[in-house]
Order: structure tokens, then sequence, then C-alpha cells
């Protein structure tokens, strides 16, 4: 496949507030057509970044390019770009139908034009037929749906998304997730979301960007960031990761010899020791779901551990279980799929456990 052409460039992009360095040399970019997420924890300046590009917000140096367009100068209204806000900003008293042409009211189109492309919009966001209800009456999921009909009937070349589903419960952001996935293959448009939820990210997006201080730690597709994270504190920050003391013993071309705690002496590839130093204070992080409780009868394929159990999370089709494997001092998390007819295990319990080397990553 080849690459999709760039629509978002960000060239060494500095933002001060006062004296508040926000933005701190943000160089990426965004290809065409992709669902691309900006993580972070609050603060981060995700938020100020997703507002240069609709150009909301000013920079302080560097760049901004949508589509090949130096976006200096270039105000918001002129910019290929729409935002969807957290608060829908949907306005009750006016119909649904009147709020999604809301945006086209200038364009002066032909009434039956204007209909058609209202529908159309409706349409794509599931709420056909709804044009004529009025807006106050609408549910917070329909309320973004329109907000987002609202966005797509301009026909951007880019959609903000700046936490468009924190406010509704977890079930219907569950679905609204699939829609926005399946709404932004339907349409083609890229889409750039601000979220502060992991799971929302890996979920939604091609690629995610993890800022953390007004920095992008990490800038990669969803499965590299959760198998491959960087820097220990992408690892903590993405998903659950288990953590155990380690250290270097040798290094040969691209092996690693490390000796890491309950594990005892292995070998690493060097692509699973991002910026790992010899000395002290290195860990060695592993996913729950990396490691297997084995039951009588099953043997590991790779390696083996023994360990105790300290403590049993039931989750109906998963166990979580905290164990101690020999060796060490702290617990760490294992996640089992839970299998109709097998036992679930209980404090205290003495347990093999299988890992393999490869599902390890290591950080300084
Ligand atoms: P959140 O999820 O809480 O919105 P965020 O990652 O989106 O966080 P930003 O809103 O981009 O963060 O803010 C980044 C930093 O810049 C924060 O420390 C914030 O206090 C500061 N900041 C944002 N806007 C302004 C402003 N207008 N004036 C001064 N400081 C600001």
């Amino acid at each position: 496949m080849t690459e999709k052409p760039t629509m978002i460039a960000f060239q060494d992009v500095h933002k001060y507030y006062g004296d508040y360095h926000a933005l701190r040399g943000i160089t990426a970019t965004i290809r065409a057509g992709e669902f691309f997420s900006l993580l972070g924890p609050s603060g981060c300046g995700k938020t100020t970044l997703l507002r240069t590009i609709a150009g909301f917000e000013g920079i302080s140096s560097g760049a901004v390019m949508i589509d090949e367009r130096n976006m200096a100068g270039v105000p918001a209204n002129q910019r290929p770009t729409n935002m969807v806000f957290q608060s829908y900003a949907i306005f009750p008293h006016l119909t649904v139908g009147e709020n999604v042409g809301f945006g086209l009211r200038k364009a002066r189109l032909p009434k039956a034009e204007l209909a058609a492309k209202v529908a159309e919009a409706l349409e794509m966001v599931g709420l056909g037929g709804y044009g004529d209800r009025a807006a106050h009456a609408l549910s917070g999921g329909q309320r973004q749906r329109v907000a987002l009909a609202r966005a797509l009937i301009l026909k951007p070349k880019v959609l903000l998304l700046d936490e468009p589903l924190s406010a509704l419960d977890k079930k219907m952001r569950e679905q609204m997730q699939v829609e926005l996935i399946r709404l932004q293959r339907q349409v083609g448009i890229t889409f750039i979301l601000v979220t502060h939820d992991q799971e929302e990210a890996l979920v939604m997006s091609d690629r995610i960007a993890v800022m953390f201080e007004g920095e992008i730690a990490q800038l990669a597709d969803p499965e590299t960031l959760y198998r491959r994270p960087n820097s220990r504190k992408v690892a903590d920050f993405i998903g659950t990761m288990n953590f155990l003391p380690a250290k270097i013993l040798s290094e040969v071309g691209d092996k690693i010899e490390i000796e890491a705690q309950g594990f005892g002496q292995l070998t690493l590839e060097a692509e699973q020791a991002p910026g790992a130093v010899s000395g002290d204070g290195a860990v060695v992080g592993f996913r729950p779901e990396t490691l297997t409780i084995l039951f009588e009868g099953q043997t590991a394929t790779d390696r083996e551990s023994m360990a105790v159990i300290e403590e049993v999370v039931y989750y109906g089709d998963m166990t979580y279980y905290d164990v101690k494997l020999d060796g060490t001092e702290r617990p760490i998390r294992i996640s089992m799929r839970n299998v109709f007819g097998r036992p679930v295990l209980e404090i205290g319990d003495r347990t093999r456990v299988a890992w393999s080397p490869g599902a390890l990553v290591m950080f300084r």
C-alpha cells in the first residue's frame, strides 16, 4: 500500500502562554484520511495543539501546515477544518435539521438543495428522519450526532474532535466510538481526536501521538504503542504494565543478555530495550495477558516459573490474579480468560506460570 499524502504537518511548533511553555517543539505529520488521536494526561497540551490546527490558538514559533499550506495568519473560518466540542453547542430552540443546516446558512443554497444536504448528513450519523424534531428533546448521544452532522455538512478536509464523547455514559460512549470509526471510514475525512482515555485512543485510532508536558513522547499505531512502548512513562500510561527490577549483563550485536527478578537470565533483542543502559534502576515491563497460569496437565511452550497467588479478582469472563513470582518482592498482575469447567484459583495457592522473553520490554 502506498503511504497516504500528508494532511497536517507540525514543524517544530512552540507555544507559550506568558512564561508557560505549553508546546515544546512539536514535529509530526498526520496523513490524509487518517483517524489520529492526541492522547495524554490533563494539561499535557493536546487541546492546545488541536486548537493550533483550527486556528483558535496562535503559535509562538514553528509552522502548522494544512494540505501543504502554511496556516500562519489564516483565520479559523478560512481553514479547511471544523471542530466538534465536548459540550455539543447545539441550539436548543432550533430543530435538529436547522441545527445541522446552520453552518450552510451563509451559502444561500436553494431550499431543496439545503434540505437534501441536511437529510444526507443526518443519515450519515444515524439520525435519518429526525430533522423536524426539537433539538432540546434529544439525548446526549443524539446531540453529539447532531454536532457531528453539523460539522460534516460543511465537508471539511479535517474534522477536529475535542473529547467529544467524555460527557456520555460508558455504554453510549462505546457505541459512539464504533459509530465514529464507521463514519470516518465512510466519509474518508481526516479525523483528529483529543482524548485522555487511552482505551478510547487504542480502539479508534490508526495512529496515536502520546503527549507529556508539551512534547510528543511516542507516535505510533495502537499495536506498537501497546507492545513496544518506547519509555517506561508511555508503558505506564497505556494499559496495565507490570514492572520487575532487571539489569544488563552484556550486549553483543543486537542481543542483550539480562537478569530480571523472577525470570532469571535471558536474552532480549535490542528493539526490546529502547534506551536501556547498564547499571541499576532498569526494569522489565510486561502486560498481564502475556503470562499464563498453568493448570494441571498444561505445559509451557517457552519458559516457566513458580508463583503464589496473592489476590484474585473475578470479572466473569476474566479473572485477574495478582501473583508473586518466586524470588520477587512485589506481586504482578496476570489476566486470564475464564474457561468453562476450569477452576478459579484461590489466594495462597501455588501455581506454575508460563511466560516468554519475547513479551518483555526493558526500560532504564
Ligand atoms: P485537558 O485534558 O485538561 O484539557 P490538555 O492536555 O488538553 O489538558 P491544554 O488545555 O492544551 O491541556 O493546556 C496545556 C497547558 O497550557 C495547561 O497547563 C494549561 O493550564 C495551559 N493553558 C491552556 N490554555 C491557556 C491559556 N489560555 N492561558 C494560559 N495557560 C493556558
